[in-house]
């Protein structure tokens, strides 16, 4: 019983250091408008705010055939979509592999012709009609009619520097992708060109970023009427993209070098990366264990937001926390000599090997079985354990302290997660635009009159849509979320409500098609 004492207390303390409270967000928030300002107006900020040529967010009643195709990673995605014009839609899609000896390919015609060549194999089995008479015409001369090219959103999730709704240079390969001569190109010209050698009736009308895609494909689907405010992810990594004022967007309004957009709606969708915000650590929290993280990093002091926030880094976080706690000469966790998670006497025992000792041994899964197992002994947790990281016969009080500070790391990540989207609601200015006007006068005097369950009329919804695992699957992450926003006085209880959070799913899919079909319109 003083052990388990004393271990409690000593997992309070930890989690503990994980507490980002309400003065932490808010000095955050204000942090994040003024770098979205800044990065608005200049290039090398830490909010890059990169102009996506995008200008307008769909209401739901698009309608058509598109393509998009997703190269992201380890897999090349391919589909069509199919909009009803109803906020609804159906999607054919198919994957492959990519090899690995074409990431680092010696030039890039080896990949993209494998790209170009994936998306004949997917109209040949999936729009064979249509794919069949395009290309009897074009062998015989005759130019193809405008609706029987299929307009394809092209959705590279690699840092690009976009000039064009459906031009973009890459800067750099990450990912495990090298190839030389594909960098400083555009990537929509390269694809372009291998579709064009097959013949395809395919024209790549847009490059997106994953981010824009999530955005696209939540104001469609949305039930609200006055479109999306914001996609962002949850997954991997994090970032997100708004609908931003034009005008407010002077980097690219007064650049001499942009490329045409169109400027009727006084607005452009802008990609935040706000995984780089607050590099400089002003205002985002820092305990031992993110030093030891970002130090122990391929890339130290950059991303500092999405090392505390993001998929990739949340488990190692915990696992940085747990062997400090192994190795405590006092009360070293995992060193229970009266175990008692059997009926026979056992000692826990971390087996050779155990992945604990690994950098990046911790998968951030884990972290959402701890915070949803609330069984009497937390059977799920202690199993995980055993299973996954060959740490045996833990106790439940070795078990409970795990609990904690797995809970710590991931409801910061939350909280943190809210000063990104709460600088957005407020710095676009959509809480003010209310059809009752009283978020007006809240915003001005931080009061939040009692607002009872009042009920919040759809037009004053400011619709976020969300795409990751994290923000998918871990217990709770919309709750703290939303925990974190009531707290900032300019949102307060009446302008949370009026924030509703959706998961858009297929992103990359929908959200590319729908870019491509705003991009046809402006051709
Ligand atoms: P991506 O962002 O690469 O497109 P995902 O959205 O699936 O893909 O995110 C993958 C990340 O989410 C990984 O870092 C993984 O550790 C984490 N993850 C996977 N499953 C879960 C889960 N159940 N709870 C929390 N995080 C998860």
């Amino acid at each position: 019983p003083e052990r388990s004492m004393a271990l409690a207390e000593q997992a309070k303390r930890v989690a503990a250091e994980f507490e980002f409270g309400p003065d932490a967000v808010n000095k955050a928030v204000k942090e994040f408008i003024r770098e979205m300002d800044e990065g608005l107006q200049k290039e090398g900020t830490e909010l890059s705010q990169i102009p996506t040529y995008v200008t307008a967010v769909p209401n739901g009643t698009e309608k058509g055939l598109y393509m998009a195709v997703d190269l992201g990673g380890t897999n090349f995605r391919v589909c069509s979509v199919q909009l009803h014009g109803n906020t609804s839609f159906s999607l054919t899609q198919s994957k492959v592999a990519i090899p690995r000896e074409l990431m680092v390919a010696k030039t890039s015609k080896e990949l993209f012709s494998f790209l170009a060549k994936q998306i004949e194999n997917f109209l040949k089995a999936h729009h064979e009609d249509h794919y069949a008479g395009t290309l009897r015409r074009r062998e015989t001369g005759g130019s193809l009619e405008q609706e029987e090219i299929f307009n394809l959103g092209f959705t590279f999730s690699f840092p690009v520097q976009q000039i064009g709704i459906n031009k973009g240079m890459l800067m750099r390969w990450t990912k495990g992708f090298d190839i030389q001569d594909a960098v400083g190109k555009d990537v929509c010209a390269l694809l372009q060109a291998e579709i064009d050698e097959l013949h395809l009736p395919v024209k790549v009308a847009a490059l997106v970023n994953d981010t824009v895609g999530t955005l696209m494909a939540r104001s469609y689907t949305s039930p609200g009427k006055s479109g999306t405010l914001l996609g962002g992810i949850f997954g991997t990594g994090t970032n997100g993209a708004y609908v931003e004022k034009l005008n407010k967007v002077t980097k690219l309004t007064k650049s001499k070098d942009a490329g045409d957009y169109d400027k009727s709606t006084g607005e452009m969708i802008v990609n935040t990366e706000w995984g780089s915000f607050d590099n400089s650590l002003r205002t985002l929290p820092n305990t031992p264990y993110d030093i030891e993280l970002d130090e122990k990093s391929v890339n130290p002091g950059i991303q500092m937001f999405e090392k505390r926030v993001s998929g990739m880094f949340l488990g190692e976080l915990l696992r940085l926390a747990l062997v400090k706690l192994i190795k405590d000469p006092a009360i070293p966790l995992f060193k229970d000599e009266n175990s008692s998670s059997n009926d026979v006497h056992s000692t826990t025992q971390i087996h050779k090997g155990s992945p604990i000792w690994e950098q990046w041994g911790i998968d951030t899964s884990f972290l959402s079985v701890c915070a949803g197992d609330s069984s009497p002994g937390f059977r799920m947790l202690r199993q995980t354990l055993d299973k996954d990281y060959d740490i045996s016969a833990v106790s439940a009080e070795d078990a409970e302290a795990v609990r904690e500070i797995a809970g710590a790391i991931g409801r910061r990540a939350a909280r943190l997660a809210a000063v990104a989207i709460a600088g957005i609601v407020i710095n676009t200015g959509r809480l003010s635009s209310s059809s009752t006007g009283t978020a007006t006068t809240e915003s001005k005097t931080g009061i939040n009159p009692p607002r009872g369950d009042v009920e919040v009329s759809e037009d004053d919804v400011i619709d976020v849509g969300v795409d990751g695992s994290l923000v998918e699957f871990y217990p709770n992450f919309e709750e703290y979320i939303r925990e974190a926003l009531k707290e900032v006085p300019e949102i307060g209880q009446h302008g949370e409500k009026r924030i509703r959070i959706g998961i858009a799913k297929d992103g990359s899919g929908v959200g590319a098609a729908l870019i491509a079909l705003v991009a046809g319109k402006v051709a």
